[in-house]
């Protein structure tokens, strides 16, 4: 088996690639389990965050890496909350992770003034690299439509899933069965790229 890093910290994240990456015959270490710190995120993209925090991994372990970069573009914002989803709430840091999800989402309604409904999309970017030098990258982009509306509903999912509704489905993120989320969401879109084109560049075998 082959090893690989994973730059996240987050125990749910590092679960999803694993199983992803082992039917691959990939064998996926969290970065903390080495002892590397997270990466900078300075950057205004998905794109550009993802491969920052994937060459820093990289680097610290001497093993390719595989990172990820996620978050809400809101149409009507012109993209954001974007890159800046997970504190988009600005200034307390207090609290638990339920407590920012709330203050984000009461922020996020507020910026929409009184627009009822507007298209945005869960976006997931992964970059895999061979080595921290890696001219050819490997990056996938999973993109998730629906609209943000003001009530929230459901009580699944985190963030800002009680507020992106599903048309077709007639049902926010949040009242989706997690198993169900898992199967469609931008995450499982950008991963399920991310299979192929490792078998594609021979990476894994076919
Ligand atoms: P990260 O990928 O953990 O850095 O996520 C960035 C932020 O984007 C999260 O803290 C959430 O606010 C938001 N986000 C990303 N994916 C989802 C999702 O599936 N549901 C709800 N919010 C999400």
């Amino acid at each position: 088996m082959s090893h690989l890093v994973i730059a996240s910290g987050n125990p749910g994240k590092l679960r999803e690639f694993a199983a992803l990456l082992a039917p691959l015959g990939l064998d996926a270490v969290g970065q903390g389990t080495l002892g590397i710190d997270d990466a900078e995120e300075p950057h205004v993209t998905f794109i550009e965050n993802a491969l920052a925090k994937a060459r820093h991994a990289s680097a610290a372990s001497g093993l390719p890496a595989l990172a990820d970069d996620s978050g809400l573009c809101v149409d009507a914002l012109g993209g954001l909350p974007g890159v800046r989803s997970a504190r988009f709430a600005e200034g307390s840091s207090t609290g638990g992770r339920a407590e920012q999800d709330h203050r984000n989402n009461a922020k996020l309604i507020e910026a929409l003034d009184g627009i009822e409904r507007s298209d945005a999309w869960f976006v997931s970017v992964l970059a895999f690299l061979r080595h921290p030098d890696d001219p050819e990258p490997i990056v996938t982009v999973g993109r998730w439509k629906g609209a943000i509306v003001a009530t929230p509903r459901g009580e699944k999912g985190f963030g800002y899933d009680p507020h992106f509704w599903l048309p077709d489905l007639g049902l926010t993120a949040a009242e989706l069965d997690p198993a169900r989320k898992n199967r469609i969401s931008h995450r499982a879109i950008a991963m399920r790229q991310l299979a192929e084109a490792l078998k594609l560049r021979g990476f894994v075998p076919r």
